[in-house]
């Protein structure tokens, strides 16, 4: 089977370059302000699709600080919910759907998170990358690679794989990527696609893992 070459040199060198930077909001292990659970880990990347993390913070914190159970929730109108978490993008529809799934998780879990990926997947407005996060970073179970539009862009640059879609990053990278790195990969490569590999105009020039990369479909650069 193919394998990436250099893996333990490019983790490395992102693991010690990246460290003084802040912590991507889904992979914080303890937030401040709001208990984390599999259910916050839940709302907050459902909050997160299509929107700036720090926007998702502050959206999560509002919302999560006290309101952080699917009983909480559901006692909320959809206008309070869209109040609170507004201005993440869609928030009226993100409303709609975080109300939805706190409502099954009552009906159908008991009010609590499936430790199922595939029960997970089953609930409305609930995707591969969100499934993935809440396994990993709710649940803390291994085993599994979210991929978000950082994670699927980097490989594919840096030559690992050439996909087009994050479904078929997952699966190359399921395939390629050893098991060790797995943990790490999500939170070091969203770090990373949002300080230095970033998606118009990557800064190569700064970059600590430059002389392994191949560069594909770099047209322009700093
Ligand atoms: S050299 Fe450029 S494209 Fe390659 S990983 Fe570094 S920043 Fe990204």
């Amino acid at each position: 089977m193919k394998s990436i070459e250099n893996a333990d040199k490019i983790f490395k060198i992102l693991k010690d370059e990246l460290e003084k930077y802040k912590i991507p909001v889904l992979s914080r292990l303890k937030w401040e302000e709001i208990v984390h659970t599999p259910f916050t880990t839940l709302i907050s990347c459902i909050l997160s699709l299509r929107t700036k993390d720090e926007v998702t913070e502050k959206a999560s914190v509002k919302l999560l600080k006290e309101y952080n159970t699917p009983k909480k929730i559901i006692s909320l109108s959809e206008k309070q919910i869209q109040k609170l978490i507004y201005p993440v993008g869609f928030y009226k529809t993100k409303a709609k759907r975080i109300k939805e799934i706190s409502k099954t998780l009552i009906e159908k879990y008991n009010g609590m998170v499936p430790e199922d990926f595939d029960e997970l997947l089953s609930l409305r407005g609930v995707g591969r990358k969100t499934a993935n996060i809440v396994m990993v970073y709710g649940h803390k179970k291994k085993g599994y690679i979210p991929i978000d539009t950082h994670c699927h862009r980097i490989p594919n640059r840096l030559g690992w794989i050439n996909t087009k879609t994050p479904e078929q990053t997952e699966k190359a990278l399921r395939r390629l990527l050893p098991k060790k790195y797995w943990d790490d990969f999500n939170h070091i490569f969203v770090k990373f696609g949002q300080i230095i590999c970033v998606p118009i105009s990557p800064f190569c020039n700064q970059c600590p893992i430059k002389k392994y990369c191949k560069q594909i479909s770099v047209t322009l650069h700093r």
